[in-house]
């Protein structure tokens, strides 16, 4: 990560490829060195607020509506009745602010390793964060890997991970000892939602092993969406959902064509073409 000239730029060494965005001005709105991680929040000229983890851009005002409605509508459109909600990592609360929008949704829990990613995110995107204090919210301040384990046997319908990279503080979530927990924890019929990176530049290294950790751990079935999201490396982002024991089922257009809810991004149609992936991705991963 570098700053030069008012410019914040992220560098992916490697696949040599770097994004910039122009800050308003050179000083940052602030800043935190936790135990877990470093960070910083940035004003950029036209993405509205930064914030940056360990060098690595997590969000911005403009365009976090995508990432942040793909982790939560085509899995609670997708199970027929969500009731109780898992979100592991997701500290700045916008998974968390789409996932209360469901109206069956009686219980989300949001476990995040460091309190400070949310503290931040309720002084700076206070726009995500507008239904903390719904009742149906609760905000722990944990390891994800301590909570799945220490989770009873079938009690969440959807769990979300909305983590950093598999680098760090995030890894353990990458791990089989972390899906073999995520199934177990999963009710019959239950659905799984993991951020899975780039499918340009991560679909060997990261994706392809996800899927195959997932069928090790038990999950029956798996499949992986696709999107845009300039302001992370390529610009094209994914998550992969997974069925704790059937086929992914198809999911409920008319409901998505009713909802109640504004989104920004996510639609019937928008769900119906995610899953459609490129030639060499199928050929990577079949
Ligand atoms: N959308 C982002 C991305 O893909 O870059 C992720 C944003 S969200 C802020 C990521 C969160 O994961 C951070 O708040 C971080 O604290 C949390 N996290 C990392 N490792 C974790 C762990 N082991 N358990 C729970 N939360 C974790």
């Amino acid at each position: 990560m570098s700053l030069d000239n008012n410019w914040f730029t992220e560098t992916y060494q490697a696949e040599g490829l770097a994004f910039s965005l122009h800050l308003a001005n050179a000083e940052k709105l602030a800043e935190k060195k936790t135990p877990f991680q470093h960070i910083e929040i940035y004003q950029t000229s036209h993405f509205g607020k930064l914030m940056v983890i360990d060098g690595c851009v997590m969000l911005t005002s403009r365009d976090n509506f995508i990432y942040h409605e793909m982790m939560t509508h085509p899995a609670l459109f997708t199970h027929p009745r969500p009731q109780k909600v898992l979100i592991i990592g997701g500290g700045d609360c916008g998974t968390l602010n789409e996932v209360l929008k469901h109206e069956n949704v009686q219980l989300a829990q949001q476990v995040d390793i460091d309190e400070q990613v949310t503290r931040l995110s309720e002084a700076f995107f206070p726009e995500l964060c507008t239904r903390n204090n719904d009742p149906r919210a609760e905000l722990h301040f944990d390891d994800g890997i301590k909570w799945v384990k220490q989770a009873p046997a079938e009690s969440y319908d959807v769990m979300i991970v909305d983590s950093t990279d598999p680098i760090g503080p995030g890894e353990v979530l990458f791990t089989p000892q972390f899906y073999q927990h995520s199934q177990r924890i999963l009710k019959p019929g239950g659905l799984f939602v993991q951020q899975s990176e780039s499918p340009l530049i991560h679909t060997e290294n990261i994706i392809k092993p996800m899927m195959n950790k997932l069928l090790k751990a038990g999950f029956a079935d798996h499949q992986t969406l696709n999107f845009p999201l300039c302001s992370y490396p390529t610009g094209w982002w994914s998550c992969t959902l997974a069925c704790k024991d059937q086929k992914i089922s198809q999911f409920n257009s008319q409901s998505v064509d009713n909802r109640p809810f504004i989104t920004h991004y996510y639609n019937s149609e928008i769900h119906r073409a995610c899953s459609a992936m490129p030639e060499f991705f199928k050929q990577a991963t079949q």
